[in-house]
Formats: structure tokens, sequence, C-alpha cells
């Protein structure tokens, strides 16, 4: 299997608009992070797409990434789902309409947000296109499949939303969770690789803090843990010579084989 971060930022991204901060002005690619997202691939090359953030069609052209089979949304807060509308190009060439899973809510928030791709009835004008998905509504704790890739939601907490983890054989995927309950550890425990948010170093209301993320790494176990969803508060080498061993910071375009 091989994981891709497709971004690795916080909702402003980095840098941000208006900030001329140190990292925000790092000459380190590593310091350039866009909104989160990644793309799983098995090793038959059945591809899902997690999110789809604003940066959408930059990332994907940066990983040289063509064909995704599905998509999994974690939930639908803007930096994981404004670049919805870039599956276009992905879609037009499919028979089939995408498949799009996530929970009842997101889906739910996503279809009148986005009325034109989830509204069978409204078609675009002939001679144009819009991307063509099919939502499946999706349940903690219960697998679905793509392809040959199985993968298990895992409801985390948010602030006032639920965030869907996703298990996916070896490989557990965890973004914008504040905590990660003990329900929610025993689904996640296994994983060879952990990928899991972390803000700032100091507690935040809707995100793991780093020192929590650590913590999380050490419940998990897995071997390889990757911080995602960071800040400009800290450069990517500084956090990746202070973080204990087995774990490290992603960055923007890195790809991880796991078996
Ligand atoms: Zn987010
Ligand atoms: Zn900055
Ligand atoms: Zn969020």
């Amino acid at each position: 299997m091989k994981l891709t971060f497709l971004g690795t930022g916080t909702s402003f991204g980095v840098p941000k608009i208006g900030c001329y901060c140190d990292v925000c002005r790092s000459p380190d690619p590593r310091d350039k992070r866009s909104r989160v997202g990644a793309v799983v691939e098995s090793n038959r090359g059945t591809r899902l797409l997690i999110d789809t953030p604003p940066e959408l069609r930059v990332q994907l052209i940066a990983a040289a990434i063509d064909r995704v089979d599905a998509v999994a949304f974690t939930h639908e807060h803007a930096d994981h789902t404004h670049g919805i509308d870039d599956l276009r190009a992905i879609t037009v060439s499919r028979e089939a309409p995408l498949p799009i899973y996530g929970s009842a809510h997101a889906l739910g928030d996503l279809a009148r947000k986005f009325r034109y791709i989830f509204d069978d009835s409204m078609r675009p004008v002939p001679g144009t296109s819009k991307p063509e998905g099919k939502a499946h509504v999706v349940e903690s704790g219960r697998p679905f499949s793509v392809g040959d890739l199985e993968i298990t939601p895992v409801s985390v907490p948010h602030g006032n939303v639920t965030v869907f983890a996703y298990r996916i054989g070896p490989l557990a995927y965890v973004t914008d969770a504040k905590s990660i309950p003990p329900e929610a550890i025993d689904l996640l425990r296994g994983a060879s690789v952990l990928v899991v948010n972390a803000l700032f170093r100091t507690e935040h209301p809707t995100h793991l803090s780093i020192p929590e993320a650590v913590d999380v790494a050490r419940a998990v176990g897995a071997e390889r843990t990757y911080l995602t969803h960071l800040t400009h508060d800290n450069f990517h080498a500084d956090l990746e010579a202070e973080l204990p061993r087995g774990i490290a910071p992603a960055f923007d375009g890195l790809t991880v084989r796991i078996d």
C-alpha cells in the first residue's frame, strides 16, 4: 500500500495570507503546506482519495494522480471539501459516477452546499460537465470496500462536529480530532502507520496539540506516526529534530510505503 500526502497544512494553509513570520517566509519547501488531503493506493492500484481540499487540482497534478476510484470525506469543513469541483476532471473520464463516502451528517451538508453535484435532477447544460458522484452514507465501526481496500470509519470528536478517522488495513488516518476516545483507539490499534492531526504546542478547542498527538501515537503504538494539519508555529526541520523516535511531521507530497 502507498500513502501520498497531498496537503498537510491547517485550515489557513502555510504560508498564511498576510503573515510574514519566519515559517511563512521559509525557503524550505516542506514549510509550504496546502490544506489536508491524502491518497491511499493498494498494491493492486485501487486509489482512495481522502477529502477534497481547496488546492486539490494543484495537489493531484503535483502528485501525478489522474484517477481515483472513490472519495472518503472525513467531515464537511471547508478546508477538507471546497476543492470538490476539481473531481470533474476525474469523473469526466469515468463511465459510472464516482462513489463518495462519508457520514450522513457530512454528506447531507455537502449536498446542501454543492447541490449541483448531488442532486441528480440538476443536469449540466449540454456540452458542459459537472462532477458526477454518488453519495454513500457509511457508519462508524462498519467496514466498507473500495476495490481491494477495506475501510473502517472511526468516529472522533472535533468541537461540535464528529469526524471520521479511517482505518485502512495497516494504515490509521486521523485528521481534525480533538481527542481519541478509548473505543476509537481500539479500532486504530495494530496499524503500522498512524497519521494524526496536530496544531499548536498549546491546547486548541477542536484539535489535538502536538504533545497530545504524541500521547495518541504512544496509545495507538504504530511503528511510524506522521503529524498533519500543521501550522506556521513550527519549522518542519525543528519538529523533525525534536519529535520522539518513530514520530515525524508529514509534508506536502510525501509518499509512504506501508506493507
Ligand atoms: Zn481541518
Ligand atoms: Zn506565519
Ligand atoms: Zn475540521
